[in-house]
């Protein structure tokens, strides 16, 4: 049994994501940040591209007619993992609930900005 599974999980499509920890952390993950995280081999070059990294945490202000992080789905993947699908066409991010959980674990969690 391990302590670093989620025991609830609140997810809104404008805030993004609330995970309660079994052992009783809280952690919230902005939209931004998420989306700036993805895990798919896209965003992280894994599959020998060069990353295609966000910067939706600190939007470039020379770069106009950026429309607002959305989400638009958002659903499981089998008990451990949710799979996110962005408003910029983006959706082969799956987020398992252990790489959630080392994200948490860093402390940078946090609304962007801090
Ligand atoms: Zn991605």
């Amino acid at each position: 049994m391990s302590l670093q599974e989620p025991e609830h999980i609140a997810v809104s499509k404008s805030k993004g994501i609330d995970i309660d920890w079994k052992d009783g952390l809280q952690s919230h993950f902005s939209l931004a940040y998420l989306r700036d995280n993805c895990p798919c081999a896209v965003c992280t070059g894994s599959h020998g591209t060069p990353p295609q990294k966000t910067d939706y945490q600190n939007p470039n202000p020379f770069q106009m007619f950026k429309p607002a992080l959305k989400m638009l789905a958002c659903e499981g993947v089998g008990n451990y993992a949710v799979k996110i699908e962005w408003n910029d066409g983006h959706s082969s991010g799956i987020f398992s609930f252990e790489y959630l959980r080392k994200l948490a674990m860093e402390g940078t969690s946090t609304v962007a900005g801090s």
